[in-house]
């Protein structure tokens, strides 16, 4: 496979066209962003243990029934994936009351949250991902009724797969980001799943082992992410 051109550059990763067409190479860089891109910041190997822990979590999901847009890793920080066309929701899963939830809501930090609770962020950077619901996703035609419904599906079964197989390490899952594509005629789960885009917390300490770390100036930031690619891709050590 030849890698072509830079096709999308984003915060954290940049998307390649191949000779492939059907076929994307995903980059994991070291660069980081929080507050709509007002806080930035390198960290070396942030891509590395970033690009490590979400193959291994869509092999993971693959292996349980998931369709993803994952194909193979490439190198230490790149991964060839399937070219979706990416639906323009991001699906934020919540386990435990964390971040803005608590500002926004009579919620406490560490609560459990009992159903989880599901909300859709228009993902839009010109917008600032104002929250959404499935009126303004059909209004906009972001989705379909049908895809809407699929996605809530697929995402919750995708919390509880990653809820049962965090807790063997020792993670907390308070919540996290989702994105699909539609590859044919099916909705795929795309995008990462990694320390960017999950909270992960020690389940003895409570301690944040993710991009909190960088938002609120809570300590190491590689250090946290080596942590959880240790216990999720311990293989790499
Ligand atoms: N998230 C993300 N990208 C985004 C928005 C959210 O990866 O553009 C993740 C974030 O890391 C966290 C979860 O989704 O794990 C909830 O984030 P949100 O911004 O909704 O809430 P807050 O951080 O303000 O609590």
């Amino acid at each position: 496979m030849i890698k072509l051109e830079a096709l999308y550059s984003g915060k954290a990763k940049t998307v390649f066209k191949t000779d492939d067409p059907k076929k994307l190479i995903m980059e994991f860089r070291n660069s980081l962003t929080a507050f709509d891109g007002k806080k930035k910041s390198e960290a070396p190997k942030k891509g590395y243990y970033n690009a490590q822990i979400s193959a291994k979590l869509f092999k993971l999901l693959e292996e349980k029934g998931i369709k993803t847009h994952f194909d193979s890793i490439l190198s230490d920080t790149e991964m060839v994936v399937d070219s979706v066309e990416i639906v323009k929701i991001e699906v934020i899963v919540r386990n435990i009351a964390a971040g803005s939830l608590t500002k926004k809501y009579p919620f406490t930090t560490g609560q459990k949250l009992d159903p989880p609770i599901l909300l859709f962020d228009y993902k839009s950077d010109e917008h600032g991902d104002p929250m959404i619901n499935d009126d303004i996703a059909l209004a906009l035609r972001l989705a379909t009724k049908e895809e809407l419904s699929k996605i809530r599906k697929i995402a919750l079964k995708i919390n509880s797969i990653l809820i049962g197989y965090l807790d063997t390490k020792n993670l907390l899952l308070p919540d996290f980001k989702l994105e699909f594509g539609r590859r044919g005629g099916e909705i795929v789960l795309a995008d990462e799943i990694s320390c960017d885009t999950c909270r992960f917390w020690d389940k003895t300490t409570g301690e944040s082992l993710d991009k909190d770390v960088f938002r609120f100036d809570k300590g190491d930031l590689v250090a946290a992410y080596r942590e959880v690619a240790k216990r999720i891709v311990p293989e790499i050590f």
